[in-house]
C-alpha cells in the first residue's frame, strides 16, 4: 500500500553535475548518494530542525538489525572488529570476502537479503571467522558482555578464548549452516510461517497458530476504528508459559534506543515550522513513552494534517513487510522538506484536471462532471533511517491504518531527489547503449527522458488514478486479479496520451512537441523488452506495474502493426524497438485508453481478462533469453541503496547552534562504522 519502488531500468547517456551519483558497489548492491537540493537555503531555524530530526533518524538503527534477527547485532559487531582490528593478512581471500559479507550485512540490516529474504552465504571458511576473531577478541565489548552469558552456573572464571569460543559455537552455525534459519521472512503456503521464518517479532518456538489464537481473542471486530493490534511489540512467552506482548517503548523493549531518539525529537520541537508540528511531535513523543496504539492513531491524525510546514519527517514503527503475519512494523525513519518548484508542476496540472477530463479520448459516459487532481507533494529527501536506509523507497503513502485513512485520509509524497539519483546514476551505465536503437533517439532521451518521465508519473498520479468513472450499478471490485493492472494501465495510458499534448506545451511543463517521444520510446523498449530483465527464464509477468506495461506496449505493437507504427528489428542478432510514426502511436493509446476505460467503467470482467491474458502475462521465450544476455554482459547491480549526507552542526561559544553544513564524501564503510559506535543503543541481546 505505502511504498513505491524504483523501476531501476531508465536510459540516457552520462549527464554530469558536478556529483558524484554512483559510488561503490559489491555483490548484488550499487551503492549510490542522493543530492539534498536547496539544503542551503533553508532558514537557520529549518536547518536545525533538520539537523536534529536527521539524529533522532539514525538513533533507532540497532532496533531494525534487532527486528530483523535476534543473532544480528552480535554478529555485526563481531565483524566490525574484525573489519577495524585484524592483523592478519587483509588481502587474503578470506578477509576479502568477509570484508563482502559485512558490507551486505550493513544493507539489509541483518545476516538475511534486504529484498530476497534468503541467508546470505559467507565465502570466507569457518575455521577463518574463528581465528580472526579470536585474534580480535579483546578489543570487542563483546568480550565482557558475553562472559556472563556463556559462563555456567558453578563455572571458574573462563578464559577470553574460552569465551570467544563459546560465542563462536552459538553463531557459527547461524551464520554458516544453511538450513538454519534460511529464510528472514517465509511466505510459503502451508508451512509454520512463524516457526520458518528468522524475523524476530515473535519469541523462540512461538508458533503461528498460537500467535493468531493470541491476537484472535483481541481483536475488536466491531469497533470501528480498530487500533492496529500487535504493532509495536515483540510477542513472547512469559515465565509462566503464557505468551505476552513486550512492547517497544521507553523502559520496554528497545527502551534506550527509544529514549534516544525521545531525546532528539526534544531538541528538535523547538524549531517547528508551525504549532501544528509542535503538536505532532509531542504526540509522538507521548506514543513513544506508553506505547499506546490510539495514541499512535491520534498521532497519525496529526500528522496527516500537517502540510503546511516545509520539514516534514517520518519516524517509528510504520510498515509490516518483514513480519510473516504482517502485523508487527518494522522501525524506520525520513527527514524531508518540500520540493516547491516540483509541487508546482503538479499544482499546475491538477488546477487544470477538468481540462484534461473533459478532452480525453473516452467516452463522454464515462466522464466524471466534476474531477479534483491530487496535487501531490514532491519532497526532497534529507536523511534516511532504519527499513528506509539505505535500500529506500521513492515514494510515500501513510498512514497505514484503514480506519484513519478512511476518515481522515493520508498523506502521499513522492521523494523527487531519490528519483533523481537513480535517473542520473543510471546516465552511463551502458544501458542505452546497449538496448536504445540509434544516436538520434539516445539523444532524444539525453535531452528530454529524465522530465518526461517525471511528467508522466505526475500525470499518472495526479489526474489518471482520478480520471473517470463507474457507471452506476457497477461494483469496483468486479475485475477482481485484473482490476490492478488495469487501473495501472488506464493511469498510464492517461499519461502517456497527454504527454503528447499541446497543452503541456502551453503550460510550460513541456519545452515542445517532440520532447514527448523520449517517453514513447523508453516506454515501448520497457513494456517490449528491457523490463523481462527482472523476469527469471521460464516464468511468466506476475506483478501489476510490469503487466500494466506490458498490456500497452504488446497491444499498441499489435494495433499498429498494419500501419507499420512500430516494429522489432534486428541489427547484429540483435532485437531494437523502432518507432516509425510517433503521431499514430498516441491515437493508439488514446483508442486502448477508451477500451480501458470502458471495461473499468462497465466493470467487464471477461474484457478485463481478455485483454491481460492476451497482451500482459506471456513472455516470449527467446527475446527474453536475448535481453537477459545482454543485460548480464552490461554487469548492472539489480539492487540499489543510498549513502547519506552528512551533516555537521556549527555552533558558538555557548554551544548554539549558527548554521549547518552538509556533505556527501563519507565512504559507505566510514558511515556504517561511525553509525555502529556513535548510534550503539541496544545491548547484544535484547529480550
Ligand atoms: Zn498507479
Amino acid at each position: 500500500m505505502t511504498m513505491l519502488l524504483a523501476i531501476t531500468a531508465a536510459t540516457g547517456n552520462a549527464q554530469t553535475d558536478g556529483f558524484k551519483y554512483t559510488d561503490e558497489s559489491f555483490a548484488d548492491i550499487q551503492m549510490l548518494r542522493y543530492k539534498v537540493e536547496g539544503f542551503e537555503n533553508l532558514s537557520l531555524r529549518q536547518k536545525t530542525f533538520v539537523y536534529y530530526l536527521s539524529e533522532a533518524a539514525l538513533q533507532g538503527r540497532d532496533i531494525l538489525f534487532d527486528q530483523n534477527g535476534r543473532y544480528n547485532l552480535r554478529i555485526r559487531r563481531a565483524l566490525e572488529t574484525i573489519y577495524t582490528d585484524y592483523a592478519g593478512d587483509r588481502s587474503s581471500k578470506d578477509f576479502q570476502a568477509m570484508t563482502v559479507y559485512l558490507k551486505r550485512v550493513w544493507f539489509s540490516s541483518g545476516i538475511h537479503h534486504h529484498y530476497g529474504c534468503e541467508k546470505f552465504v559467507p565465502e570466507f571458511s569457518e575455521t577463518w571467522f574463528r581465528e580472526a576473531l579470536q585474534s580480535v577478541w579483546q578489543k570487542t565489548h563483546l568480550c565482557r558482555y558475553f562472559r556472563r552469558w556463556v559462563t555456567k552456573p558453578g563455572e571458574e572464571t573462563l578464559s577470553h578464548d574460552e569465551v570467544c569460543r563459546r560465542f563462536c559455537d552459538e553463531i557459527c552455525p547461524i551464520m554458516f549452516r544453511q538450513e538454519i534459519m534460511p529464510m528472514r521472512v517465509n511466505q510459503k503456503d502451508g508451512d509454520d510461517l512463524i516457526l520458518t521464518s528468522a524475523e524476530n517479532y515473535y519469541g523462540e518456538g512461538i508458533t503461528q497458530a498460537e500467535a493468531e489464537e493470541f491476537y484472535a481473542l483481541r481483536a475488536a471486530p466491531n469497533d470501528p476504528r480498530p487500533i492496529m493490534t500487535g504493532l509495536n511489540s515483540r510477542l513472547v512467552r512469559g515465565e509462566d508459559g503464557n505468551l505476552r506482548e513486550a512492547v517497544w517503548r521507553e523502559h520496554g523493549l528497545y527502551g534506550t534506543a527509544i529514549t534516544k531518539i525521545i531525546k532528539c525529537l526534544e531538541q528538535a520541537k523547538p524549531f517547528a515550522d508551525n504549532e501544528q508540528q509542535v503538536k505532532v511531535i509531542d504526540k509522538l513523543i507521548e506514543y513513544y513513552r506508553t506505547g499506546d496504539l490510539r495514541t499512535f492513531d491520534e498521532y497519525s491524525i496529526l500528522w496527516l494534517k500537517e502540510t503546511e510546514g516545509l520539514v516534514d519527517f517520518v519516524n517509528g514503527f510504520t510498515e509490516t513487510y518483514g513480519d510473516p503475519l504482517g502485523m508487527k512494523a518494522s522501525w524506520e525513519s525520513i527527514v524531508n522538506f518540500k520540493n516547491l518548484e516540483a509541487t508546482e508542476r503538479t499544482k499546475k496540472l491538477s488546477a487544470n484536471a477538468q481540462w484534461f477530463e473533459d478532452h480525453s479520448p473516452v467516452d463522454s459516459r464515462f466522464k466524471k462532471e466534476e474531477v479534483k487532481g491530487i496535487s501531490a507533494k514532491v519532497i526532497t529527501a534529507a536523511m534516511l533511517g532504519g527499513d528506509l536506509y539505505p535500500s529506500t523507497a521513492i515514494g510515500i503513502n501513510l498512514p497505514n491504518s484503514d480506519w484513519v485513512r478512511k476518515d481522515h485520509g493520508s498523506k502521499s509524497v513522492t521523494i523527487g531527489n531519490l528519483t533523481d539519483a537513480y535517473n542520473k546514476a543510471s546516465h552511463g551505465s551502458g544501458f542505452d547503449k546497449e538496448f536504445v536503437i540509434d544516436d538520434a533517439t539516445r539523444e532524444l532521451i539525453r535531452k528530454y527522458g529524465d522530465a518526461c518521465d517525471d511528467l508522466h508519473t505526475d500525470l499518472h498520479e495526479c489526474l489518471g488514478h482520478g480520471s473517470g468513472k463507474l457507471l452506476p450499478g457497477t461494483n469496483p471490485d468486479t475485475l477482481k486479479v485484473y482490476g490492478s493492472t488495469i487501473e495501472e494501465a488506464r493511469a498510464d495510458l492517461f499519461g502517456l496520451y497527454y504527454v503528447a499534448d499541446p497543452k503541456l506545451v502551453e503550460l510550460g511543463l513541456t519545452p515542445n512537441l517532440d520532447a514527448y517521444k523520449s517517453q514513447y520510446y523508453t516506454y515501448m523498449m520497457n513494456g517490449l523488452m528491457t523490463q523481462l530483465v527482472r523476469i527469471k527464464p521460464g516464468n511468466t509477468i506476475e506483478e501489476a506495474h510490469m503487466r500494466n506495461r506490458a498490456l500497452i506496449a504488446h497491444w499498441v505493437f499489435e494495433k499498429g502493426k498494419a500501419d507499420k507504427v512500430v516494429e522489432l528489428t534486428k541489427k547484429r542478432g540483435k532485437t531494437y524497438v523502432k518507432i516509425n510514426d510517433y503521431a499514430k502511436m498516441r491515437d493508439l493509446f488514446g483508442k486502448l485508453l477508451a477500451e480501458i476505460q470502458r471495461i473499468k467503467s462497465e466493470g467487464d470482467y471477461n474484457g478485463a481478462r481478455d485483454l491481460v491474458e492476451t497482451y500482459a502475462v506471456k513472455v516470449d521465450a527467446n527475446l527474453h533469453k536475448e535481453i537477459l544476455e545482454r543485460y548480464a554482459r552490461l554487469k548492472l547491480a539489480p539492487y540499489k541503496g543510498f549513502i547519506n549526507p552528512v551533516y555537521q552542526a556549527v555552533r558558538d561559544a555557548e554551544g548554539k547552534i549558527i548554521d549547518v553544513t552538509v556533505s556527501y564524501d563519507e565512504a559507505y564503510d566510514a558511515q556504517m562504522l561511525r553509525y555502529s559506535k556513535e548510534y550503539n543503543n541496544l545491548p547484544d541481546v535484547n529480550n
